[in-house]
């Protein structure tokens, strides 16, 4: 039996618990990280299509089950920095208008707890911390902000420069992604094909090990337990939470602590809220709502890849620009989405999908074919949720909603994108398998009744518990969601009385 101790304790070392730990560092406050995976090492197969997507090194063998009952092997890798390892590090904020009430004609998106404005001080530290480049003045959709960014835009290569002139010739502004690379002066950001869905060899993305929990641990007052896998909580007397049990290595594990952190991502920090059911408690921990793993979010992409057969595409960096034009209005007083340039795919990538289409034919198209991303915004619902079964196992009740916004957003990308010279479009819609940007399954709000946690992420039932990952998105707006999620979790970090919390 291994047994420790802290006065904070957070299980899971990605975007929300990596970054929660970075700022409990800078108050001095002794914490302890769990996080069931180890180090990703860095080797030649970080940069490997085949390695990372073929066959699929660096995600878990593990399957979560739909509502059919079919096996299906999630976006998640349990390594330390979590998801953050391999994400685009596109780092984006959400606008003013994703933390209000937004009516769409099928669905609601609804308001968080805090506004813009509160959580507007902790974006300018989070993209300080996580070395974001960007430029403001372009893109349409951008919200207020009181400091520029930290660090200049990425510049684009010259096949973008020429798709950016097309497409202003359209009448849209195309504008520089926020990018979270190491492109400081003296950076090593070697801008290569290989970062977005790859771990990066150089450490020259910006992942939530590099920039926040590797610099927390070098402070002293954290700590981290690689290999902790969390399996469930116990509560004591008037709701806190005393203990949470787990393994190391297959060795049982016990932590005692003053507050308990949640940061295992959307769906497994429900899974144990839900596995840390007791008789007495047969709902599981926090969820007098009843909402614990419902309103699970995913937003609603689909990648395109667009071919101008007169045009050859050799740029190397191609996730430099993006278009917001259509964010707060599609032309229907509706909001649309985002339309966001991806990693060059390269044929041996596109392969893992068009498996029946020879390498040679997909290399030719490579070679022509620009990427992107079509995200728009999925409203919560009920019925969309994750539960946990006897044996540990993660379900997922998921159907797309608020669908007919991506429909007519994806039909303004098609036109606009044929008007700039590619005449063939390949769409693949995410499916379920596809759910790296999840949220929503213990939302915020200032209610009890209708939310899990308060609006700094902290139980309403348990006052010693918080989930600071992205299960406390109430909405999940049409923007990548890691900044946000590392936005808030400097805010609980640094508003939190942790004494009281802790104590
Ligand atoms: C390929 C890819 C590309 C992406 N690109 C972008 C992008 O460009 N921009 C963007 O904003 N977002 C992107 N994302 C999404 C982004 O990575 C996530 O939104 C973010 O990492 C979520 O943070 P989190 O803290 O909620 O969870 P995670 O970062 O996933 O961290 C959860 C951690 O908890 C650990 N854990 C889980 N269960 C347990 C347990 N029981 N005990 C102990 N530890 C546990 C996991 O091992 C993991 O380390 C991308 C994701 C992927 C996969």
């Amino acid at each position: 039996m291994i047994r420790e101790s802290a006065r904070v304790v957070i299980v899971g070392s990605g975007m929300g618990g990596g970054t929660l730990a970075w700022g409990l560092a800078q108050r001095g406050i002794d914490t302890l990280v769990l996080e069931r995976g180890q180090a990703l090492p860095r080797e030649p197969e970080n940069w490997s299509p085949e390695a990372v997507f073929t066959e699929r090194r660096y995600k878990p063998a593990e399957t979560w089950l739909d509502d059919e009952g079919q096996e299906f092997h999630p976006g998640v890798h349990y390594v330390v920095g979590g998801n953050t390892k391999v994400y685009g590090a596109a780092l984006p904020r959400f606008r003013e208008r994703d933390f209000l009430r937004t009516e769409y004609p099928s669905g609601v998106s609804p308001a968080w707890p805090f506004s813009y404005a509160d959580i507007e001080p902790y974006y300018v530290q989070a993209e300080a911390l996580y070395r974001v480049h960007g430029s403001t003045g372009e893109d349409p959709s951008d919200p207020w902000r009181s400091r520029p960014f930290p660090y200049a835009p990425l510049p684009h290569e010259p096949y973008i420069e020429e798709t950016m002139a097309r497409l202003v010739e359209q009448g849209v502004h195309p504008s520089c992604t926020p990018m979270g690379v190491d492109l400081r002066p003296g950076g090593s950001c070697i801008r290569c094909q290989t970062c977005d869905g790859f771990p990066c060899r150089l450490g020259a993305k910006s992942d939530s090990e590099t920039c926040a929990l590797g610099p927390a641990l070098a402070g002293g007052s954290v700590r981290l337990l690689t290999g902790a896998r969390v399996t469930h909580l116990e509560r004591g007397a008037g709701g806190m939470i005393e203990r949470l049990h787990g393994t190391v290595d297959g060795e049982p594990l016990v932590v005692e602590a003053g507050a308990f952190v949640l940061s295992a991502g959307a769906a497994n920090s429900a899974a144990l809220l839900l596995a840390s059911r007791t008789d007495e408690h047969p709902m599981g921990l926090s969820n007098s709502s009843g909402l614990v793993g419902r309103n699970y979010m995913v937003h609603n992409n689909t990648h395109i890849a667009t071919i101008d057969p007169r045009r050859r595409n050799d740029v190397v960096f191609q996730k430099t620009v993006c278009v917001n034009d259509f964010y707060d209005d599609l032309g229907d007083g509706y909001p649309g989405g985002a339309l966001q340039a991806i990693g060059k795919v390269q044929g041996s990538m596109m392969k893992t999908h068009a498996t029946k289409v020879p390498r040679s034919v997909l290399d030719r198209m490579a070679s022509r074919s620009m990427e992107w991303v079509v995200m728009s915004e999925d409203t919560p619902s009920v019925h969309n949720r994750v539960t946990v079964d006897q044996d540990g196992r993660i379900h997922v009740s998921w159907r797309r909603t608020n669908y007919d916004r991506h429909e007519a957003l994806l039909g303004k990308v098609r036109s606009l994108l044929r008007s700039t010279g590619y005449t063939a479009i390949f769409e693949q819609r995410f499916s379920i398998d596809m759910n790296s940007h999840m949220c929503g399954t213990a939302v915020a709000g200032t209610d009890p009744e209708t939310s899990v946690l308060d609006p700094w992420c902290r139980s309403h039932d348990s006052a010693n518990l918080l989930v600071v990952d992205s299960a406390f998105f109430p909405s999940s707006a049409a923007q990548n969601p890691a900044l946000t999620i590392a936005a808030q979790a400097l805010r609980v970090a640094q508003e939190t009385d942790w004494d009281e919390v802790a104590s």
